[in-house]
Order: C-alpha cells, then sequence, then structure tokens
C-alpha cells in the first residue's frame, strides 16, 4: 500500500488528486490537505467581481465531492516539509495544522511515500504598502475578494447614475506581479457592466501594468495569426484598449495605494500618481511559505525550495542572462531533485526565469512580469504527476514517466465580458509553446500556425461553456476524465 498526499484542492491540486485515485490501487491512500473547504473556480471570479455570478456559481464543497471518490480530505494547511522523517515511522512527512471550526489550530504530522505539493500562490498583498482588500484596493482573486469588489463596483456605478463622474483604475499592484490576464478580462467586464447600466460616459477607466508594452501578459508578448495576418499581441491589444476608449499605463511599479490615489515608479524612473473612485490591482504572487527540516529538525528550506518560496523541480535555475535563456530550462517532470519522491505542480513550482524580459528602472527598481501559470498547464502538470507516481509506484523506480512542459504544451486564454446568449464578446488566444524556443521557431518563437487570436461571441460562448464543463469534472462527476484539463 502507498500513500500519496497532496497540499492543496486547487485546479493542479484536486487534478492531481482524482488522477491518482483513479490510477493507483484501491488499497494505496490518497490524502488531499487544504485550508478551504470549498473548490473554487478561479477563472469565473471576475464575473463575481462585476455581479455576473454568485460565489455559489463559482464554488462546491470539497468533502463531499471526495468522500464519494475514496479520498481522505483534511482541512488544513500544510506548514512544513520533513522528507527525510525522523518521526511519523521515520519516512517523509508534513506538519499540518487544521483549519476547520471543530479542530482549528490543532497540528498533525501526516506521512507520505509520496508528496505533491500543489499549494498555489500567496497573495503578497504586503509587498505594497496600502495594497488589497483590507486596505485601500480590492481583489478578485478569490470568490470573497471578487465580492467585495462587485460591492465598491455597484456603488462606483450608483454614483455615476446619480451624474457624479468615477475614475476607475485597474491593473497590477507591483513591478513583480504576473497574472496579466485576468486583470485584462476584469477590465473587459466593468467596462461591460457599465456599458450595460447606461453610465459608461461617466467613467474614465485606466489600466496600469508592469508589462512593457500592453499585450505582454507576461509571457513577452506573441505574434498571432489574425485573418491571414501576423500581428504583435502589443497591436492587438492596443487596438481592443482604443475601442472601448480605455487609457493605459504601462512599465508601472505601483509603490503605494492610498485611500484614492496611487503612487508609481515607472522604467524611466519618473514618480508619478493617479487618482482613483475604483482600483483593482492584483498582488504579486510568491509561494505560501512551507517550511523544510532534515531528520535532524536542522532546516532546509532553501534545499527545496526558491528564495520567492516555489518549490525547486527538474528546471535549469543555473542564473542566465535574457539572451542565454533557453526554453528547455523550464521543468519536463515537476520533480524536486533532492527528493524524489516529492513533486510541485502548478503555480507552486519555481519557475527557472521570467518569460517576458527583466528590466529596472534607473533606481534599480525591477519592473516587468513574471511567469504566468494558468489553469490548463496548472490541471495537465496535476494529472501527468499523478501518473508518474503511479508508474513509479508500480515500478519501484524513482524515475518519473510523464512529461508536462510548458516548453512543449499550448495553451488557450479567453477574456470573456457579457452574460447572455447574444448580449457578450471575447478575445479569445491561443499559443504553442508557451515558452518561446527560438531554436524550433527561430523568427516568433512559437508556432505561428497556432498561435492566433479572435474577438467575438464564440469565445464568449466557449468561456461559459467552459465554466460548467469545469465545475461538472471537478466533482468528479460521470465521465470526468473525458474533460481534458
Ligand atoms: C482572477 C483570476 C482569473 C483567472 N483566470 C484564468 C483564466 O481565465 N484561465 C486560466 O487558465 N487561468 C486563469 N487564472 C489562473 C488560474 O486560476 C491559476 O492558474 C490556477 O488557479 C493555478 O492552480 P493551482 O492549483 O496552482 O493554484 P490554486 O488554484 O490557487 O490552488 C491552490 C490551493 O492550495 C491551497 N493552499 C494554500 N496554502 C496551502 C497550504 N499551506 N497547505 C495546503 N494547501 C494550501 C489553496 O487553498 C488552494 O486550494 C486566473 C487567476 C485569477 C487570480
Amino acid at each position: 500500500m502507498a500513500r500519496i498526499v497532496i497540499l492543496g484542492a486547487g485546479i493542479a491540486g484536486n487534478t492531481a488528486a482524482m488522477y491518482s485515485r483513479s490510477f493507483s490501487k484501491k488499497e494505496d491512500e490518497i490524502i488531499v490537505i487544504s485550508p478551504n473547504s470549498k473548490w473554487n473556480w478561479i477563472p469565473s471570479n471576475i464575473w463575481v467581481g462585476v455581479g455576473l455570478m454568485s460565489p455559489e456559481d463559482v464554488t462546491f464543497e470539497l468533502a463531499p465531492i471526495y468522500q464519494k471518490m475514496g479520498i481522505t480530505y483534511k482541512q488544513a494547511k500544510a506548514v512544513s516539509i520533513h522528507p527525510e522523517g525522523s518521526t511519523s515511522n521515520d519516512r517523509g512527512y508534513v506538519t499540518i495544522e487544521y483549519t476547520n471550526s471543530l479542530k482549528s489550530g490543532t497540528v498533525e504530522e501526516v506521512s507520505y511515500d509520496f508528496l505533491i505539493n500543489a499549494t498555489g500562490p500567496k497573495l503578497n498583498f504586503g509587498a505594497t504598502e496600502g495594497l488589497g482588500p483590507e486596505k485601500n484596493s480590492y481583489s478578485v482573486c478569490t470568490y470573497g475578494h471578487a465580492v467585495e469588489a462587485n460591492n465598491a463596483l455597484q456603488e462606483s456605478i450608483q454614483r455615476m447614475k446619480k451624474g457624479e463622474r468615477q475614475k476607475i483604475v485597474i491593473g497590477t499592484g507591483h513591478g513583480n506581479c504576473t497574472c496579466q490576464g485576468a486583470a485584462f478580462e476584469y477590465i473587459f467586464n466593468v467596462e461591460y457592466i457599465l456599458k450595460h447600466n447606461g453610465v459608461r460616459d461617466k467613467a474614465d477607466i485606466t489600466w496600469i501594468s508592469n508589462e512593457y508594452e500592453l499585450g505582454d501578459f507576461g509571457i513577452g508578448g506573441m505574434h498571432i495569426k489574425r485573418g491571414g495576418y501576423i500581428t504583435h499581441s502589443k497591436i492587438f491589444t492596443e487596438s481592443l484598449f482604443v475601442e472601448r476608449g480605455l487609457n493605459w499605463i504601462t512599465r508601472a511599479h505601483v509603490q503605494k495605494v492610498e485611500k484614492d490615489k496611487l503612487f508609481y515608479e515607472n522604467l524611466d524612473g519618473e514618480e508619478k500618481s493617479v487618482d482613483f473612485d475604483f482600483t483593482m490591482l492584483l498582488p504579486p504572487f510568491s509561494g505560501v511559505g512551507l517550511k523544510a527540516f532534515n531528520k535532524n529538525k536542522e532546516e532546509i528550506t532553501s534545499n527545496l525550495f526558491a528564495p520567492n518560496s516555489f518549490m525547486k523541480v527538474d528546471a535549469d535555475y543555473t542564473v542566465k542572462s535574457y539572451e542565454e535563456w533557453k526554453s528547455s530550462d523550464w521543468p519536463t517532470y515537476y520533480q524536486n531533485q533532492s527528493y524524489k519522491n516529492i513533486f510541485a505542480v502548478g503555480i507552486a513550482f519555481a519557475p527557472p526565469h521570467a518569460i517576458s524580459k527583466p528590466m529596472k528602472s534607473p533606481k534599480g527598481t525591477p519592473i516587468f512580469p513574471t511567469p504566468p501559470r494558468t489553469g490548463m498547464p496548472s490541471g495537465v502538470m496535476g494529472r501527468e504527476v499523478a501518473r508518474s507516481i503511479t508508474d513509479m509506484i508500480r515500478t519501484g523506480s524513482d524515475k518519473p514517466t510523464r512529461s508536462a512542459s510548458m516548453s512543449s504544451m499550448g495553451a488557450a486564454c479567453i477574456a470573456s465580458a457579457g452574460a447572455g446568449l447574444f448580449d457578450g464578446t471575447a478575445v479569445s488566444m491561443t499559443m504553442f509553446p508557451i515558452i518561446p524556443d527560438y531554436d524550433k521557431y527561430p523568427t516568433y518563437g512559437r508556432d505561428i500556425n497556432y498561435t492566433f487570436g479572435e474577438i467575438g461571441l464564440a469565445g464568449h460562448w466557449i468561456k461559459h461553456i467552459l465554466h460548467y464543463v469545469f465545475m461538472y469534472k471537478a466533482k468528479g462527476n460521470p465521465f470526468w476524465k473525458m474533460i481534458p484539463e
């Protein structure tokens, strides 16, 4: 009998848990440890943030689903990893702290044969003074944050209905944020909702981000095929912004957010400010801060984790210049190299470097997006690592069998605004591969036949259908495995 312990029940962790259960033997034990009792389809938080969906539409309780599937669920957060054991039967174990109301604060040691770290990001609002829902800006990163953002947005709309002008600022709240696509989708939805309420003419809407140009999205931008022409995502995105009357500020590191004003430094070293009545700014991400200890209880956190707290896996972490980066630097198996029975998937693994070119202001402030790890690759990593582990259990080998490199994987992103069947529009983009490979695709870094962008109603339908399909799949309903990640 083998025990697979999975930390985190988000897109990567839940996928890993379901496939681990499905591929492993009945007597093998699958344990999921995650602090929130609910699963959240995070991409649809955008719609919660504009009042088009409720938290109930984007979440479900994990416990009954795991019970049905034969997965043990502990509502707890992992605190530390002890890969060499020394207690808990002297094998690898994690220390967890319960977060449910009955056992809150209780600490337990959970041993494992294989460990999958899928803890996602820490939303690091503390990196920028005044940033975050507890201070002066809103967020849509959790369904709770999205509810608060929508409440504030609706207040702004009521003011506009009374004839007041409102300044709306949406984007990234720090020079090293990622996930620009989420903020991009939110600004489109806010613009849509204002139009829908008949108050669009009463709002000045401004995008602020750490991207060098619009359309960078943390993937260094991309060339896309559109209507037979090859266009850069900068032109594509700028045209979308111009069509909607959205202003933009790029190359910006937000330094401080006050009640109605934010301060930023740009890549030219200028210090400027923007006034706002409503602002949604994404925080920078780091790892969740797990610690690691050896069998003598000495701290070995830096062996397992990069300085940003994300877990080191089979990537090439040698410090190199941007010109020397290779797509092969990116991990293939998501296996920790010191402890071969530990894996990290989704946002939890440490990327070897950014995808967008690193830049600094004359004052030395880094201002460039860090790499996104979106839903589709996170799910694929969860599935393939589950397959590798079940193969390793079967053969006794310490070599993973399944690869899921972002250098040989494509991704699709759909930013959709609107609610009705005919009253919506979406920007749909696909890319292959996610990590540009200039050896294989010298001109554009990506395969131009699989890298395209379109705008229209079809993408809006697809995004809505995907919402229901992924909620269905995540619950392990009949035929869930037939639905791709
Ligand atoms: C607003 C928004 C919109 C987005 N839209 C899209 C989109 O349209 N398309 C797309 O592909 N991607 C989108 N993304 C990105 C997508 O949500 C992420 O790629 C995905 O959630 C990453 O999955 P994950 O499992 O790594 O992390 P998460 O989904 O964040 O899951 C992490 C899990 O770990 C748990 N956890 C945290 N700390 C601990 C701990 N100490 N111990 C145990 N468990 C812990 C959390 O509770 C959670 O269950 C969006 C992101 C945001 C914020």
